[in-house]
């Protein structure tokens, strides 16, 4: 921190990424990344655009991809905003739809960018405590709040929620957006989707990072009404942001044609996480319920801190929170079969 800051910037508490390192030899289950490579058709439509558009500034309305994504999802180009990840995605509904006057809720266990963003647009959101197993108390989300944002499946318990559920959320909020955040909904929840004809009020953000294997290009998008959207661009045009660049674009359009590629990989990775959820079970973890590519895990005797730093120095990188209620488990991300294998092997001769 510098004084040369401004005072705002100077009591901003910024997001802390999980760990990316250098050295190939961590087997890394720390930040739901997809274990299996993207596409062979995306690689080659990446190179293909190494070789012949990197002259080119990319179409900054992503009007192909729009049109690819509203075909696939059935919805109009209109009703399609694309982002550099769905982080980015997420920043700007933040600063479209959200307002000091009248506090978005979320919930106290959730993805912890929102916390950053709210803090980040001033706004003084409005915390919500999720019931004792994690699982959403959907009546307090119904009360009266100047929005809503919730992962579905929840970020970092894995948990989903029914539509039946989001369907009384947005009946009880619609003066305000609710935004579901589904980057983790090819592994097993349900599509909120098909809602958006008849919500005006509900924006679903998207990413290519887990499903389709591109956490490395930065792909996010978000679908809803066009009004919604209209705002959205709004405020990416008063950024004078080109959206994506041209390798995310050829690689996001290759990921969307080839959907029965990624289909297969979250359908081992389901498998593996089933698997393993009874391995771990075995030896003595409770696991919350997961409809994501991982899991949640706290052991019955040994400290959930003390087995992240022992699986750390045996070679495996899971996911730590030190913050309250959640500080005795760990967030572990589905890897392939052989990367669980040496987690269950290093889990074995630490406990
Ligand atoms: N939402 C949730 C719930 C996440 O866990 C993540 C990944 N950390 C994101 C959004 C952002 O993903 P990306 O920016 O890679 O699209």
């Amino acid at each position: 921190m510098s004084n040369y800051w401004n005072p705002f910037v100077q009591k901003l508490d910024p997001y802390v990424p999980g760990e990316q390192p250098k050295d190939k030899k961590y087997v890394k289950l720390n930040t739901n990344e997809n274990p299996y490579p993207p596409s062979p058709k995306v690689t080659a439509a990446i190179k293909e655009a190494v070789n012949d558009q990197l002259r080119l500034y990319p179409d900054p309305n992503c009007d192909e991809l729009r049109k690819k994504i509203a075909e696939h999802f059935e919805v109009k180009p209109s009703e399609v905003f694309i982002g550099n990840g769905s982080d980015e995605v997420l920043a700007f509904s933040f600063m479209t739809f959200f307002s000091a006057e009248n506090p978005v809720a979320f919930g106290d266990i959730t993805y912890s960018f929102y916390k950053v963003y709210a803090n980040l647009c001033s706004l003084s959101p409005k915390i919500i405590p999720l019931n004792d197993d994690f699982s959403l108390p959907v009546d307090a989300f119904c009360e009266p709040n100047g929005g809503v944002v919730i992962p579905n499946p929840n970020a970092p318990t894995g948990r989903g929620l029914p539509i039946d559920s989001i369907r009384r959320i947005l009946d009880a909020n619609s003066e305000h957006v609710v935004i579901i955040d589904e980057a983790y909904i090819d592994f097993g929840g349900e599509s909120v989707i098909p809602l958006i004809k008849d919500y005006p009020n509900l924006l679903v953000v998207r990413t290519l990072s887990k499903y389709s294997s591109l956490a490395g290009i930065r792909v996010g998008f978000a679908l809803g009404q066009k009004a919604l959207i209209d705002g959205l661009n709004t405020v990416k045009n008063s950024f004078n942001s080109y959206t994506i660049d041209r390798l995310a674009l050829a690689g996001a359009l290759a990921a969307i044609d080839d959907d029965a590629y990624s289909k297969g990989m979250a359908q081992q990775i389901i498998a593996t996480r089933e698997q393993t959820i009874k391995r771990l079970e075995n030896i003595g973890f409770t696991i919350i319920p997961s409809q994501s590519n991982f899991i949640f895990a706290s052991h019955t005797e040994v400290n959930a801190e003390v087995i992240f730093h022992a699986l750390r120095d045996r070679g495996v990188l899971v996911r730590y929170f030190n913050q309250p209620r959640i500080s005795n488990y760990l967030r572990i991300t589905i890897g392939t079969d052989e990367e669980m294998d040496k987690l269950v092997e290093a889990l074995k001769d630490i406990l």
